[in-house]
Formats: structure tokens, sequence, C-alpha cells
């Protein structure tokens, strides 16, 4: 697997190379034909950070704006994530409300929180021990970060629950789609070898 993962074709002749490792002012061609097969993005660090750091933004906004405003006849209230984890909690949807509770706040909160003291790091080349101890728990974390899957079974099974009542979504709630497609593109497309790949060349 690792060994395939190395191996680049020309895309303009097929011919098959090892990838290397390259500093930022070279580029890799390839041996036949000359185009250009690779070369390395110089301000990576800095794109990366700044991803993570629009994303904590975002995530900010999504926990201090309301996520969604409820009417129920007579009654109407705006609900913050935190707030509506409670408010499932004393409807009696125990189970979903801790799932709300984990998934969408405490779960994202670490991640983004590490991605961000890890990238700012890189960033700043600081505390290169620090940083491996960080990078080794992302990898180990990384796939509780996405529970997105379980995100849209959550927006399910609350249109589900609250079909008595009419639901609006709020602020907070694009602000949280933003986030988590943000850190989404991080963690699935930049991937943390990426990030161990700037720990390396520190
Ligand atoms: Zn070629």
């Amino acid at each position: 697997m690792n060994e395939l993962k190395n191996i680049i074709v020309c895309p303009n002749c097929g011919t098959p190379h090892i990838r290397k490792n390259i500093t930022p002012q070279e580029q890799a061609i390839c041996a036949k034909c000359g185009k250009v097969l690779y070369k390395k993005d110089k301000h990576i660090e800095l794109k990366i950070f700044l991803l993570v750091f629009s994303g904590l933004i975002f995530f900010i906004i999504g926990m201090f704006y309301p996520i969604v405003d409820i009417n129920i006849i007579g009654y109407k209230e705006s609900l913050r994530v935190v707030e509506s984890s409670l408010f499932l909690f004393n409807e009696g949807y125990i189970f979903i409300s801790l799932f709300v509770f984990f998934t969408i706040f405490l779960f994202p909160f670490i991640c983004v929180v590490l991605y961000f003291t890890t990238t700012f790091l890189l960033l700043i080349k600081y505390k290169k021990k620090l940083i491996k101890k960080l990078l080794l728990i992302i990898t180990i974390l990384k796939d509780w970060c996405f529970l997105d899957i379980f995100f849209i079974g959550i927006l399910v099974s609350l249109v589900k629950i609250f079909s008595y009542a009419s639901i609006d979504f709020n602020i907070g709630f694009v602000a949280y789609i933003f986030f988590l497609s943000i850190m989404f593109y991080i963690v699935k497309f930049t991937g943390v070898e990426t990030l161990w790949d700037l720990y390396e060349n520190i």
C-alpha cells in the first residue's frame, strides 16, 4: 500500500516514477518527456493554518449563535448547540442528547483545537517534540473527529422528533456547516500525512 503510494505516473507519457522528497525550490520532472510531475507547495503550512483558523471561527460562531428556532404553537425558542442537547435531554431523548453533545460539540471541539495548535506550531516551527505528540493524537483521533455521517442522521431525527413543531435553521447552523466543510477538506483531502511531512521538514 505504502509502496504504491510512492509511485507517480507521468500524465503525459505514462512512465512510472518513484516519488522522492523535494525541497520547496525544486520540482520533479519526468525522466522521459520532461513534464513537471509535482512540486512542493511553498506556503502549504500557512494555507492549512488559515483554513483551520477560519474553521475555528466558524465553530465558535456555530456554538454561540442559535442553530435552530423551534416554533410550537404559542411557544418559540432559539437554541444553541449545547442548549439543543439539554432540550433533548429534558424532553427525554437522553441518547440523542448525548449523541448531539459528543458528535456536534465535544469531538469537533477537541479536533479543531488540536489542529489549530498543531498547525500554528508547524507554522512558527516551534516545539518540535510537542508537535510530534499532538500529531500522534491527531492520527489516532482523526476518524473520531468526523462523525459527519451521523450529523446528517441527527438532522433527520430532529425533524422526526419535532414533527409537531416547525423548525427553522438559524445562523449558527450555517456557520456549523461551513466549519464542517472546512474540517472535512482538511482531514480528507489535505490528510494527516501532509502534517507529518511538514513536521519532518522542520
Ligand atoms: Zn513523461
